[in-house]
């Protein structure tokens, strides 16, 4: 007899990689990744029936925990009345209206399906905004898988992208250019000799996408002068950071205003919605009214906007930024304990609910530190995490959050298989 086939087995023969987005597929660390039968609060079980404490979130959304109450609640209210329209509907308008409440630089936003979507979009309307071409970003930063914006790295500060994909044209890397993180030299320079053909300057104001790191003082200041001086847009990319380190995001925090900004992750609820926004004057040259197209036979879906309202109003309703960033300093206080304790001189970074433990020591304040890390080492340690019971994003370049369904209890027990995986590690 021969055995039926694995899940695993029957994805890869039907779906690329077997998943449907790469970094599912365990690459970064080995091995080969798990199926999740269901999810609930700061917990995931597989489908043999294991449980395992999440820190990856799915990504980033499930803030509230997994399969969060509200959340599940207002889904299936929404549900019962019809899951699309393709027409205007009343939780569109809440939501435009929440969002250019709560983050400080939106005055008009429109709503999408993903984050892709929204930094697509916000590269479009600068470039139709400006009439120019040029975007400038940072290396390690990650906008979607945006033709033009999937360029990493040229050498030197004025060499144009390459592309880090297969099937991007070398006409559009061309037309991005990608500059290191916390480097303003470099920004300036690149100002001084191409700033009348720049669009906008795109980064993640925190980049959560090659471990995480932060902005060097003066760093985000100094974007927003030049943009202004030149007449560029600055956009911020706050996928990942919207709604998760503050209410209003990096800018709420930072004090610095974008022209844009592009949102997803939280803003769901765990459905597929992304958003950008920034200045009326801006947002309106969008069609209908102006001259840069954007439409989604989707975009406002009812569910998803259900979903996404019952969330952020909850986490308001909690004060769930306090929350979080008290249990991220419990979480950080017990890494930082285990690695004296081992002696261990690893880089721990922190943002509230937003964490990266680096395989190396020293600074890090751009892609080329972050590659520093060990990863042979990170791939042992996220095993011996997984074995037990604890679920790590698979590859160092990734970011850890924490929900606020994870409890002290939780962040203990991790803490103690931490401390078992880091010994075992090295
Ligand atoms: C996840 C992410 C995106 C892409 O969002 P998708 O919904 O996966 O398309 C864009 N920018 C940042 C900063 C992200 O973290």
């Amino acid at each position: 007899m021969t055995p039926s086939p694995s899940l695993l087995d029957r994805a890869r023969a039907r779906i690329p990689g077997g998943v449907n987005s790469p970094v599912r597929a365990f690459r970064g660390v080995g091995g080969e990744p798990f199926f999740v039968r269901s999810a609930a609060g700061c917990r995931i079980t597989d489908t043999d029936g294991r449980e395992l404490i999440d820190f990856v979130g799915t990504w980033g959304p499930a803030i509230l925990g997994h399969a969060a109450r509200p959340v599940i609640d207002a889904v299936r209210e929404v549900a019962l009345q019809g899951t699309s329209f393709g027409i205007p509907n009343p939780l569109e308008v809440e939501m435009a209206e929440l969002l250019c409440d709560w983050v400080p630089s939106l005055e008009k936003v429109r709503m999408v399906n993903s984050g892709t979507e929204a930094t697509m979009s916000c590269v479009r309307l600068a470039r139709g905004f400006t009439g120019r071409d040029l975007v400038v970003k940072f290396e390690g930063c990650y906008h979607g898988h945006v033709d033009s914006l999937l360029v990493q790295a040229g050498s030197g500060a004025l060499t144009h992208g390459r592309p880090d994909s297969a099937g991007v044209p070398a006409a559009l890397a061309d037309l991005t250019i990608s500059l290191p993180f916390n480097d303003p030299d470099a920004v300036r320079a690149v100002f001084a000799s191409e700033g009348a053909r720049i669009a906008a300057v795109l980064l993640e104001p925190v980049p959560a996408n090659a471990g995480l790191y932060f902005p060097e003082p003066g760093f985000l200041e100094t974007l927003r002068d030049l943009c202004t001086q030149y007449g560029a847009l600055l956009v911020f990319d706050e996928v990942m950071t919207g709604f998760r380190v503050a209410r209003g995001g990096v800018q709420e925090l930072a004090g610095v205003m974008p022209d844009l900004t592009a949102l997803g992750k939280v803003i769901g609820g765990g459905l597929p919605v992304g958003a950008f926004g920034g200045r009326a004057e801006i947002m309106d040259q969008l069609s209908p009214d102006g001259p840069v197209y954007q439409a989604g036979t989707l975009s406002g879906n009812p569910l998803a906007m259900a979903a996404g309202l019952a969330q952020l109003r909850e986490l308001d309703r909690i004060d769930g930024w306090a929350r979080l960033e008290t249990l991220g300093a419990t979480l950080e206080t017990l890494v930082r304990s285990t690695l004296s304790d081992l002696g261990l001189p690893l880089t721990f970074h922190r943002i509230g609910s937003m964490f990266c433990l680096f395989f190396t020591e020293g600074k890090i304040r751009s892609l080329a530190e972050a590659k520093r890390s060990d990863r042979d080492r990170f791939a042992r340690f996220f095993h011996h995490c997984l074995r037990g019971g604890v679920y790590l994003a698979p590859s160092q370049f990734e970011t850890g959050f924490l929900s606020t369904a994870h409890t002290p209890e939780d962040l203990e027990e991790t803490a103690r298989v931490m401390h078992e995986a880091l010994r075992a590690a090295f």
